[in-house]
């Protein structure tokens, strides 16, 4: 069986579901992500690194999984980390230079937080969010003018190199690169591509920190955020594969990858439902 690739953002308390700041597409509650992998468990999967992923994907006989977080959030830190050391169990983190060398939040954070100040629904706020995904001027005017907001809920943002430096100790933490920005790769222009991917190259490098360039992260990565010519640069920079959020291998070097949890159990069971089909599919 091919491996499975989940991709996690947030893994927060589980009190924290009830607020309007976390939003669910983005969050794990800590209670869901543990029995995820205990599921996992009990399903026989072995956990790989990004060093074995290579491997498992040439010699599909076993059930293996890879867990990747995307951005970097503290909270990733807080509480999945911990158990994951423990467990001993490898990840993999995408990162963006941005969030880190400014401390601040992802520009999709920012959406979502002013949307939930200002009263809008979530479809308001999910819509927002598209309009600004393929028009980065529009969005650049937007961000310059609001602040680094922040709720009670959630004080520290995202990792900073001191946190990365920890994670970086453990033999089984991969870090690989995320653009600096996160803005989405099918609405830049070439010379733009370029910036985002090697200005967080840059940042890393400045700060000791080693990305694993053979691989990457797309941000959002569904099928209207990357292009022909994103797949090209990339292979051209020496990117060998490239994890995406399509639940289904389109190109070869293309990784699908999957959000198994949701906020809410009910939701989190129905994806897990389809999830297992999908298994049978790669079978
Ligand atoms: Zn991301």
């Amino acid at each position: 069986m091919y491996p499975l690739i989940l991709a996690f953002h947030k893994v927060i308390p589980d009190e924290h579901t009830e607020s309007p700041y976390f939003w669910d597409a983005l969050c794990t509650p800590y209670t869901n992500f543990i029995s995820l992998i205990e599921s996992l468990y009990q399903e026989n999967f072995a956990f790989v690194s990004l060093q074995e992923l290579e491997y498992a994907m040439m010699n599909p006989k076993e059930r293996t999984v890879l867990l990747t977080f995307d951005d970097g959030y503290y909270n990733n830190i807080a509480y999945a980390y911990p158990f994951l050391k423990a467990e001993n169990i490898p990840f993999v983190i995408a990162l963006n230079g941005k969030c880190i060398e400014h401390n601040t939040w992802q520009w999709f954070d920012k959406v979502w937080f002013e949307g939930v100040q200002s009263q809008k629904s979530k479809e308001q706020i999910t819509t927002q969010i598209q309009q600004f995904k393929y028009n980065i001027p529009v969005l650049e005017k937007w961000l310059s003018k609001q602040n680094n907001t922040v709720h009670s809920e959630e004080t520290r943002i995202f990792f900073d190199i001191a946190s990365i430096t920890e994670l970086k100790a453990l033999k089984n933490t991969s870090f690989v690169s995320h653009t600096y920005s996160h803005y989405i790769l099918s609405a830049l222009s070439l010379s733009e591509l370029e910036k985002e991917i090697s200005q967080n190259l840059d940042f890393f490098t400045k700060n000791n920190v080693k990305i694993e360039t053979d691989y990457f992260t797309l941000p959002n990565g569904t099928k209207k955020d990357f292009n022909a010519q994103t797949l090209k640069y990339l292979s051209e920079m020496g990117v060998q594969y490239i994890f995406s959020m399509l639940p289904y291998i389109k190109e070869s070097n293309v990784l699908a990858r999957y959000t198994p949890v949701h906020a809410t159990w009910q939701k989190e069971a129905k994806r897990y439902k389809k999830q297992r089909l999908l298994y049978k599919w790669f079978k």
